[in-house]
């Protein structure tokens, strides 16, 4: 493996070329609170030694819930862990754009969160957030409630469903200020998934591989149909990854999601 554990670098200078790469894999690791730091988001709290709990947690029972193929602990804080925590100044400001009154917390839902990426990460680093975690897996959704009972996190809920059943169901569609989903389909689908489940003014946070021009220009238009638009697609500063982020400007149109299955065989945006 790449990295020589107890040895730290420094991070890389702000506006380098290695910024926008900022922990490359043959870069020695310097650990997820020097990196995290390094990219603009402290873990304050008690996020560090909830994510060390997490982190035992993933190695001890991937193989048997069939987790994630990311199973060496280094791997695990820079391509689950740090990913996601890279998407935070996005979330802080999708966050700030959305006043709410006094004493209410901002919402968000992950759709296909797996073992919690990126959903249960931003929850550890920003613990104020209302999370709720969906995935179709059970077995998921059981090491979920273990993770989240272990880190005695509240104001987070872990439903076993699909988006495209849940997007029609009351409780959910156009109940929530940021939705996630990472590493479940294509930029049209996964905007199919989370669209009907925002609020008008909400946003999308999705990441992405850096390859995805065509996927953009069909989730252009399945924006459209959502009544969503993106609104940028930046690069984070960690190996290969893109924010696309979409915001919601008008109610969804009923038809959308379609039935389960239907938006992963006849993605929008491909035809017209
Ligand atoms: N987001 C996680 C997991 C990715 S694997 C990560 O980045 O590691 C994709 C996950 O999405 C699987 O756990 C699968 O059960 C879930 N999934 C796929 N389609 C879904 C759908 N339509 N609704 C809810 N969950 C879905």
């Amino acid at each position: 493996m790449n990295a020589i554990s107890g040895v730290s670098t420094p991070p890389a200078p702000a506006g380098s070329d290695a910024a926008s790469n900022a922990f490359p894999p043959e870069r020695v690791w310097p650990g997820l609170a020097h990196a995290a730091r390094a990219i603009g988001v402290p873990l304050e709290g008690e996020a560090a030694a909830r994510f060390a709990q997490y982190q035992e947690l993933l190695l001890t029972h991937s193989v048997r819930f069939n987790l994630t193929a990311i199973r060496e602990p280094h791997e695990i804080e820079r391509r689950l862990f740090l990913d996601a925590v890279a998407m935070v100044p996005a979330l802080d400001a999708a966050v700030a754009a959305i006043p709410l009154p006094a004493g209410q917390a901002h919402s968000l839902v992950d759709i296909g969160t797996g073992a919690g990426f990126p959903g249960l990460v931003l929850k550890i680093v920003r613990p104020a957030l209302d999370v709720t975690l969906i995935d179709a897996t059970a077995k998921k959704v059981s090491f979920l409630r273990t993770v989240i009972a272990a880190l005695k996190l509240d104001t987070v809920g872990v439903v076993h469903g699909r988006a495209e059943d849940l997007g029609h169901d009351p409780a959910f569609r156009a109940r929530f200020d940021v939705a996630t989903a990472r590493a479940v389909a294509n930029l049209p689908v996964l905007l199919e998934y989370v669209v009907p489940l925002l609020k008008i003014g909400g946003t999308a946070l999705l990441p992405k591989g850096l390859e995805i021009d065509e996927e953009l220009r069909t989730g252009n238009r399945a924006a459209a149909h959502l009544g969503a638009a993106i609104v940028s697609d930046a690069r984070l500063p960690v190996d290969g990854t893109r924010l696309i982020i979409a915001s919601k400007c008008a109610p969804t149109p009923g038809a959308y999601p379609r039935r389960v299955g239907i938006p992963s065989r006849s993605p929008l945006g491909e035809r017209s």
